[in-house]
This record gives structure tokens, C-alpha cells and sequence, in this order.
């Protein structure tokens, strides 16, 4: 059976790859597709909602059953915000540099008990005959008042310090045992499996 999963995202693609592919799933992506692959407007006010979003936009696109994902950080002192903006926070999207500056600042003079925050990851997937569902995994933290050493991750893993100790010094195997992306994978997984006979 056919999968198509929505996300320009190598290491996303990857990650998800790694799970489909043993479920019997012949796992497609934007490269496999022989017209040029529009992306969706995210303006979900939720991770599920652009989730949904992004695989809606997939499923109409190619046909097939779609997997996207979106993901963020919430910090509890600025209301949860970056949130859904996380990848555009500073502005430009996906300036990681910009953005843990822009964190940095807004939290100038808070102190560590009022940094905690927690990464949210949602991942969705909608079927052909109108069926989706989501599911959501959570990775709770603080925000350190400088960047950590280490080179781990990306984003903004150089100022998220976990349960484990700072994301930027975990390997990725520890980082996938902790994350929201890897909670909500094996969540995935376990969701799929009541959907579908591969
Ligand atoms: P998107 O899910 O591709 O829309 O990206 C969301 C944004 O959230 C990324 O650009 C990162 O800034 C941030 N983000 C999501 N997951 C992580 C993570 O595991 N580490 C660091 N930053 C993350």
C-alpha cells in the first residue's frame, strides 16, 4: 500500500520512513512525485490543525493516504508563544540563529523557575475516504539564559535543557528516546496499526 509523506524535511522523512517502510508501506515522498508539489498555507491556529493541513494538501495533491507533521516550542511565560510560529519567530522562517536570539531577549531577566517550556510535536495522517487522525507528543524542559555547548540537534536545541540535561549535548538516539517527535512516532504507530491492514 501506498503512503505519501508531506514534508521537505529530510530527517522528518527519515524518522518516519523508518517506521513505515517495516509495516509493509511502499513510502513515497515529494522526489517520487513527477509534478511539482505545492505546499499547504500553514495558518492552523493549533500543531494538530497545520498537521491536518499539510496532510490534506498531500492527500489532494497525489491521491495517496498522507503523513505531515509540525512541531514547535512553548514557553509558559510568553503564553505558549512561539508556538505554532516557532519556525518564523524572528521573522525569517527557519532562521534558527534569529530565532534563539529572539528567544533570548524575550526572556531577558526571567528566572529559571518562570523558563520552563516544553517542544510539541503533532503528527497527522488522512486517508483517501475522509478518515485522519492525529497524534501529539510533548518533551517538557526550561530555556537555559545562554546557548549550551554541543553541537546535537537543531533549532532551538542550543537553549533547551531537558529532564535528560540539554538537548544540544544529546546524542540523537537519546534525543529520540525523549523527544516529543519520537514520543508521538511511536504513538503513530501504534494508532496506524487500528486504521489500516498493510
Ligand atoms: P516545522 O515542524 O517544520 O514547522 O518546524 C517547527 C520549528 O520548531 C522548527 O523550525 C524548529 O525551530 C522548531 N523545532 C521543532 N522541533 C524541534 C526540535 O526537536 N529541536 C529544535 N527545534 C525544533
Amino acid at each position: 500500500m501506498k503512503i505519501f509523506i508531506a514534508t521537505k524535511n529530510q530527517k522528518k522523512l527519515l524518522e518516519l520512513k523508518r517506521i513505515l517502510i517495516p509495516m509493509g508501506f511502499d513510502v513515497l515522498c515529494e522526489a517520487d512525485l513527477d509534478f511539482p508539489f505545492k505546499d499547504a498555507v500553514e495558518d492552523g491556529l493549533t500543531f494538530e490543525e497545520n498537521a491536518i493541513i499539510k496532510a490534506r494538501s498531500g492527500l489532494e495533491q497525489t491521491g495517496y493516504i498522507t503523513v505531515a507533521d509540525d512541531s514547535g516550542i512553548c514557553v509558559d511565560y510568553l503564553g505558549g508563544a512561539p508556538g505554532v510560529f516557532s519556525a518564523r519567530y524572528s521573522g525569517e522562517h527557519g532562521n534558527d540563529e534569529q530565532n534563539n536570539d529572539k528567544l533570548l531577549s524575550e526572556l531577558s531577566g526571567v528566572p529559571i523557575e518562570k523558563r520552563t517550556a516544553y517542544y510539541v510535536a503533532a503528527i497527522a495522517c488522512v486517508f483517501p475516504d475522509g478518515r485522519q487522525f492525529t497524534v501529539r507528543g510533548e518533551c517538557h524542559g526550561h530555556i537555559a539564559f545562554e546557548r549550551q555547548s554541543g553541537s546535537g540537534g537543531f533549532g532551538y536545541d542550543p537553549l533547551f535543557i531537558s529532564e535528560q540535561g540539554p538537548f544540544s549535548q544529546l546524542t540523537a538516539e537519546q534525543k529520540d528516546a525523549i523527544s516529543h517527535r519520537g514520543k508521538a512516532l511511536v504513538l503513530f504507530k501504534e494508532e496506524l496499526k487500528k486504521y489500516i491492514e498493510v
